[in-house]
C-alpha cells in the first residue's frame, strides 16, 4: 500500500483540561472571566472537520490503532508517573495536575494511552511500508512530558515513546526528530540526550516555555554528543527564517547524521495567529516546511516521514495550517489556505519573505555551538 496514513479517533476529544485564566494570577483574582483552556478538544476536532469538508479525509489511509500498552509507556516514563496519571484520572475528582501545567480529569489516562498508541501506529505504518508517510492527529500533546512527570499540557511523551519503541524493536536504527512546535521539546530531548541513535532538533521561540530550556549550548550528553540541536529563534522569525533555518542548519546536519526515519513533532503554535507564540508562520510557510522535509526524507530515507501533532492554539487558523501540511503530504492543494480573502492579504508580512538580521545572528550561534560535531557553512 502507499499514500498517506491518518491517525485519528473521536476519543481524542474526551480529554478535558477545563477552564483557565491567562497568566499566573496575583491577588485580587481573577481580573478576567475564566475561559476554556487553550489545550481544548476542538483543536483536533476542527482540523478533522476541515479534512472532512475538503474531501481530504477520503484520500487518506485510516490507520488502525489502539491504546499503548503500559510496557510501551514505561519505555520512557517512571512507574510512579504512570501510576499517578492513572490514579488521578480514575479519581473523578474534578481537575488535577500530573506535573507542572499538565492538567487532567476523569478518563484522561485512557485518552493519553490512545494518543501514545496513535503516535506508535503512525511511526510503524511508515516503517513497515504500509504508507509512504503519515499524520497522527492526536491529543493530549507529548513533547514536554519528562520521564517522571507531565509538563505543559503533556501527560506522556508520544514521540519519545514511539521512537524508543521502534529502536527497541529494531525497525529503526537511526531516527531524526524535528520538533518545530514553538516551545522547546524538552521531554523528547531528555529521552534521547545520551543516545547517539537519535538526532533531536528543536526549533523554538527563545525564552518561551519551559524557562531556561532548549539553549544553544545543550548539544547532547555523554554518549549523545552533537545529537541534540537546539535552535532558539527570535520572535517574528516567520516563513523565510524557518526555511533558512532548515536549509542552512538543520538539513546539512541531517545529511551527515543520515537517519532511516524522520519524525516531525508538529506544533502549529508557531503560526501567525497563535495566542501563545509570536513566530508568524503562515499556512503557506508550514506547507513549504513540510515539502522541504518530505524532500529531505526522500533523499535520505526512502521518504519515511511520520508527523505527530503537538501544540497549536488558534482555533481559527491552526486548522488551516494543519490542512496545508496534510495536503502537502498527499501532494494536493485544495486552495483553502490561499483563499482566506482579507486574511491572505494580511499575510503579506515581512518575515514571510525576508530573513531578519536577528534570525541570522541566532543561526550563527547554532553553527558555532554545533561546529565541533558537524561540518557547517558559516551562517
Ligand atoms: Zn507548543
Amino acid at each position: 500500500m502507499s499514500g498517506t496514513g491518518l491517525v485519528f479517533h473521536e476519543h481524542f476529544l474526551l480529554h478535558d483540561a477545563g477552564m483557565s485564566v491567562v497568566g499566573s494570577p496575583p491577588e485580587p483574582y481573577p481580573y478576567l472571566e475564566p475561559e476554556a483552556h487553550v489545550e481544548h478538544p476542538r483543536r483536533v476536532g476542527r482540523i478533522k472537520e476541515l479534512l472532512d469538508h475538503t474531501g481530504v479525509t477520503e484520500r487518506l489511509e485510516a490507520l488502525p490503532f489502539g491504546p499503548a500498552t503500559l510496557e510501551d509507556v514505561a519505555l520512557f516514563h517512571t512507574p510512579e508517573h504512570i501510576q499517578n496519571v492513572l490514579a488521578l484520572s480514575a479519581s473523578g475528582d474534578g481537575y488535577s495536575d500530573a506535573g507542572e501545567g499538565a492538567r487532567l480529569s476523569r478518563g484522561s489516562f485512557e485518552v493519553a494511552l490512545l494518543a501514545v498508541g496513535g503516535a506508535c501506529a503512525a511511526v510503524d505504518a511508515v516503517l513497515e511500508g504500509q504508507v509512504d508517510n503519515s499524520y497522527a492527529l492526536i491529543r493530549p500533546p507529548g513533547h514536554h512530558a519528562v520521564a517522571r512527570q507531565g509538563m505543559g499540557f503533556c501527560l506522556f511523551g508520544n514521540v519519545a515513546i514511539a521512537v524508543k519503541r521502534a529502536l527497541s524493536r529494531g525497525t529503526a536504527e537511526r531516527v531524526m526528530v524535528l520538533d518545530w512546535d514553538v516551545h522547546h521539546g524538552n521531554g523528547t530531548q531528555e529521552a534521547f540526550y545520551d543516545d547517539d541513535r537519535v538526532l533531536m532538533v528543536s526549533l523554538h521561540q527563545e525564552g518561551l516555555y519551559p524557562e531556561n530550556s532548549g539553549l544553544v549550548e545543550e548539544t547532547g550528553g555523554e554518549g549523545g554528543a552533537g545529537r541534540t540541536v537546539n535552535v532558539p529563534l527570535p520572535a517574528g522569525t516567520g516563513d523565510a527564517g524557518y526555511m533558512a533555518t532548515l536549509e542552512r542548519v538543520v538539513f546539512p546536519i541531517a545529511r551527515q547524521f543520515n537517519p532511516d526515519l524522520i519524525v516531525v513533532s508538529n506544533g502549529l503554535d508557531a503560526s501567525r495567529s497563535d495566542p501563545l507564540g509570536r513566530m508568524v508562520i503562515t499556512a503557506g510557510g508550514y506547507r513549504r516546511m513540510t515539502r522541504a522535509t518530505m524532500n529531505l526524507a526522500e533523499e535520505l530515507c526512502n521518504g519515511r516521514l511520520a508527523i505527530i501533532h503537538e501544540g497549536g492554539y488558534s482555533q481559527s487558523y491552526a486548522p488551516v495550517c494543519g490542512l496545508a501540511i496534510i495536503e502537502e503530504l498527499l501532494g494536493i492543494d485544495s486552495g483553502v489556505a490561499d483563499n482566506l480573502g482579507g486574511q491572505a492579504r494580511a499575510d503579506r508580512l515581512r518575515p514571510s519573505y525576508e530573513v531578519g538580521l536577528d534570525v541570522e545572528r541566532a543561526l550563527a550561534e547554532v553553527v558555532a555551538a554545533q561546529s565541533a560535531h558537524w561540518e557547517l557553512e558559516p551562517a
